[in-house]
């Protein structure tokens, strides 16, 4: 049975370890045999300390034999995303800048698993500094897409969602401003959950653009990233963001023929795959014959989602990224003679060509003269982009539509046009501008690569998301297919 233990998904181990059937560290011992044989192929891990998942194992499986289990995540891994701190290890948001930097503090989310017994099990490849959609921008290694080992996982959180499919480990934490937890989900056939803003501290996360970061769960099922989700969304004084106890009742969920289900009009002709769509056209038909109502919705303003993302997160980036001077950490140059030459030099060094460019156009579009012109028209657009989406869930309870328009890419196939690649996320960055929850599904394949389809909801819908595809997985057997790795 061992040999299997890497397929089982976080709700079975936890029943497993409840029955007394297996240990947490036989688990442990068997996803690090995984481990060691395969992630060399992948490329997910950057950092993973053998001994010290072992010794949380060994101390899972103590308490549970004094009967002093903390949660039902008591001796299950879940691996981080590399910008999400944890108190000794590493956190280099895959960059230069950042390549020599052992956090000195746990996240947030980090305490809170730790609360609920759960193994925090190694860090995960990333772009540079969540910037990305393919892992490509990452400084310090590669990360392949484990159903087909010469394409991309998608980004920026790709090493969780290539973790989760090649059978590393059962959870993993993403962090998502334009859909870095949904794309690579959809990628790698894995369930991603971006919740609502505010729904989960952002503390302990190292900020890319604070008006859009999310910390979200990335599994392999509908029940495990419920699961991780619990754990994780608790209030936290230390993030003003995060909502606090009383304003974070979610919506209950709706029974599936009681379901309104919105379409944007004319969704599937914006450059989308043909088999991406048939994909998404049959699980719009699985709903309808569940007896959900589709009704078609006008979301106008979504064309102008892309360009406003750009104005908007970059901005954003090059405030949140000014910290990093060569000063108080990060990487400093040693070229230097002068302070400012020590402070262009360090983040000429430090910084990789896409965060350079983000942090050049974010700087422009909020300079004098300029930012009439493109900021604050971007913060119009955004306005415009949250009031459509409220109005639009005003009459139905979720938006599908497909989470990316076609599938993983090869390697090297997009590297030398950005703009290609930021169409990845035409349809998740929507729910980021307007701060709504949102979730990418397994729904299929196109040739041997999965793909996904795309829930929106209102503020606090996230059950209702939640338990409305947990129909459409319960019937379609793909959600525990593994990777052919
Ligand atoms: N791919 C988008 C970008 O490059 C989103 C990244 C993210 O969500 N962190 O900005």
């Amino acid at each position: 049975m061992s040999d299997a233990l890497h397929l089982l998904s976080a709700t079975e181990i936890a029943q497993r370890l409840h029955a007394g059937t297996l240990t947490s560290r036989a688990l442990v011992e068997a996803l690090l045999i995984r481990y060691r044989n395969l992630n060399s192929k992948v490329g997910a891990f950057t950092y993973l300390s053998e001994s010290d998942v072992i010794a949380q194992a060994e101390a899972s499986d103590e308490r549970r034999k004094q009967g002093k289990t903390l949660s039902s995540l008591d001796g299950i891994p879940v691996a981080i995303k590399d910008n999400i701190a944890v108190k000794g290890q590493p956190l280099t948001c895959s960059s230069k800048m950042l390549a020599k930097l052992i956090s000195p503090y746990d996240a947030h989310v980090i305490e809170a698993l730790r609360a609920a017994g759960a193994i925090i099990y190694g860090r995960l490849n990333m772009d540079e500094f969540a910037m990305g959609s393919s892992t490509e921008n990452s400084a310090l290694q590669k990360t392949y897409n484990p159903w087909d080992l010469a394409r991309i996982p998608g980004g920026s959180s790709g090493g969780s969602a290539a973790a989760l499919a090649a059978g590393f480990v059962p959870l993993a934490l993403g962090s998502d401003t334009g859909g870095s937890i949904r794309q690579p989900a959809s990628h790698c056939g894995v369930v991603g959950l971006k919740p609502t803003y505010g729904l989960i501290s952002r503390y302990g996360l190292v900020a890319f653009a604070s008006s859009l970061d999310q910390i979200g769960p990335m599994a392999r099922s509908i029940d495990d990233c419920e699961l991780l989700l619990n754990a994780l969304a608790s209030p936290d004084a230390r993030d003003m963001t995060c909502f606090d106890q009383g304003q974070r009742t979610l919506l209950p969920p709706v029974a599936v023929n009681q379901l309104r289900i919105g379409i944007p009009r004319g969704i599937l002709d914006k450059g989308v795959g043909q088999e991406v769509a048939a994909a998404t056209r049959a699980a719009i038909d699985f709903y309808r014959a569940q007896g959900a109502t589709i009704v078609e919705v006008d979301l106008p303003s979504s064309d102008l989602a892309v360009p406003t993302y750009y104005v908007v997160a970059t901005a954003e980036a090059s405030s949140n990224l000014a910290r990093y001077d060569g000063v108080r950490y990060g990487h400093r140059s040693s070229q230097a003679t002068t302070p400012v030459e020590m402070m262009t030099l360090s983040r000429s060094e430090g910084f990789g060509p896409e965060v350079k460019r983000r942090i050049l156009l974010g700087t422009f579009v909020l300079s004098a003269g300029y930012a009439d012109a493109y900021y604050v028209r971007a913060l119009r657009a955004r306005s415009k982009i949250l009031s459509e989406h409220l109005a639009a869930l005003e009459k139905v309870d979720m938006i599908l539509t497909p989470t990316v328009p076609t599938p993983a890419f090869k390697a090297g196939e997009k590297i030398s046009d950005p703009l290609q690649l930021y169409l990845e996320d035409i349809f998740t960055i929507p729910a980021n501008l307007a701060g709504l929850p949102a979730l990418s599904v397994p729904c299929g394949k196109s040739q041997h690569l999965p793909v996904g389809f795309h829930l929106v909801g209102a503020p606090l819908s996230e059950k209702k998301l939640l338990a409305a595809s947990r129909v459409f997985e319960a019937s379609h057997p793909y959600r525990h297919q593994q990777a052919p790795l």
